[in-house]
């Protein structure tokens, strides 16, 4: 009988529906400028891998901050559904949801290899999953940069009377800490960075290390370069709206979620490579620029505020007190294990 059936007919029959579709396209809104070197080079090698990986079946448009005018707007923009995807950094969306600061990276807090360790097998993608689970978000780890430094300051810091009444770009957990000293800590675009310190809008201002910052130009005018304290794992993040992540088929869900974790990774690696070229050639051809740690005193008070406004949210927020319990034990296992890893080979191979 399948004789009389023509053959274009049979071969639809046994296809399946899902056939009928057989694409998909994602739209992603990243907090970066256009072209922006490392994050939005890792985010368009995010979207030739998830194409490769998925012969095309999968595809993603991104969208830099000069398109859809909102840096800080991403955590909206993805929630709403009016982009699929987001790049940006978990710590900017604290005025909406304080409990999302716990996931960019801590003062004081967990070097990168210990922080992907919570992340990945300590409990840290669970709590991330709970802090974004209501607002119909998920967020993965989008790349570190490791070690940030301290930032750029137009005046030396010689004590803790230089913090008084700064006025430093630091988001995130740090810019409270740094109010504690009397600094006046704002947030401000990237791509505005560069005009806020020429013009005197703030005195002072960390970015992420010579991997970025070299190419903006800070050390024209803000020639105190200073180690850090404030972000020593700074992760980049990527948020995925829910309702587009349940419309991919299974396969797609997993090169996609796979892709990310190996642009992180990528982002990691290109940030320790470029910082450790930029230095290079900042020491070579910028010698005007003075490499400064800041002194005892304030380091001290730093820790001493910084203790304190931990204590204070996890008194505060039920949720917040797990975080940062769970970020403290991970710290003192992975940190005893670093101490005699890491640091002591440090130690002893510098000697
Ligand atoms: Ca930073």
């Amino acid at each position: 009988m399948f004789r009389s059936i023509p053959l274009f007919i049979l071969l639809a029959l046994c296809l399946p529906p899902a056939f009928a579709k057989t694409s998909w396209q994602l739209t992603m809104a990243e907090t970066w400028p256009k072209n922006y070197p490392i994050f939005g080079e890792a985010n368009r090698q995010l979207a030739d891998t998830v194409a490769k990986m998925s012969d095309g079946r999968l595809t993603i448009r991104i969208d830099s901050a000069n398109k859809h005018k909102a840096p800080f707007g991403v955590f909206d923009l993805v929630r709403s559904g009016q982009y699929d995807m987001g790049s940006s950094s978990s710590y900017f969306w604290k005025g909406k949801v304080p409990n999302t600061l716990y996931f960019t990276t801590m003062p004081f807090g967990m070097i990168a290899v210990e922080q992907y360790g919570w992340f990945y097998h300590g409990g840290g993608m669970q709590l991330m999953a709970k802090v974004y689970e209501p607002y119909g978000l998920l967020s993965f780890p989008g790349g570190n940069t490791g070690n940030q430094m301290g930032g750029w300051f137009k005046k030396e810091i010689r004590s803790l009377d230089d913090i008084e009444g700064l006025k430093m770009r630091i988001p995130g957990f740090a810019g409270e800490v740094l109010a504690r000293l009397g600094a006046k800590p704002v947030n401000i675009a990237p791509a505005e960075l560069y005009t806020a310190l020429e013009r005197n809008t703030i005195d002072a201002l960390e970015w992420v290390g010579p991997s970025l910052d070299l190419r903006m130009g800070f050390h024209k005018i803000a020639p105190y370069y200073y180690t850090g304290w404030h972000e020593p794992a700074g992760e980049m993040q990527f948020l995925v709206n829910r309702r587009s992540w349940n419309r991919l088929p299974n396969d797609l869900r997993e090169i996609l979620k796979t892709a990310m974790r190996m642009t992180a990774y990528d982002t990691w690696i290109r940030t320790t490579h470029e910082s450790a070229t930029n230095l290079a050639k900042m020491r070579q051809e910028f010698p005007a620029i003075k490499i400064r740690s800041f002194p005892h005193e304030v380091i001290e008070a730093l820790k001493k505020a910084n203790d304190a406004l931990l204590a204070e949210k996890a008194s505060a927020d039920p949720l917040a007190k797990e975080i940062i319990d769970s970020q403290h034990r991970y710290m003192e296992k992975s940190r005893a294990w670093t101490l005699i890893s890491d640091k002591a080979y440090l130690d002893s191979s510098t000697e």
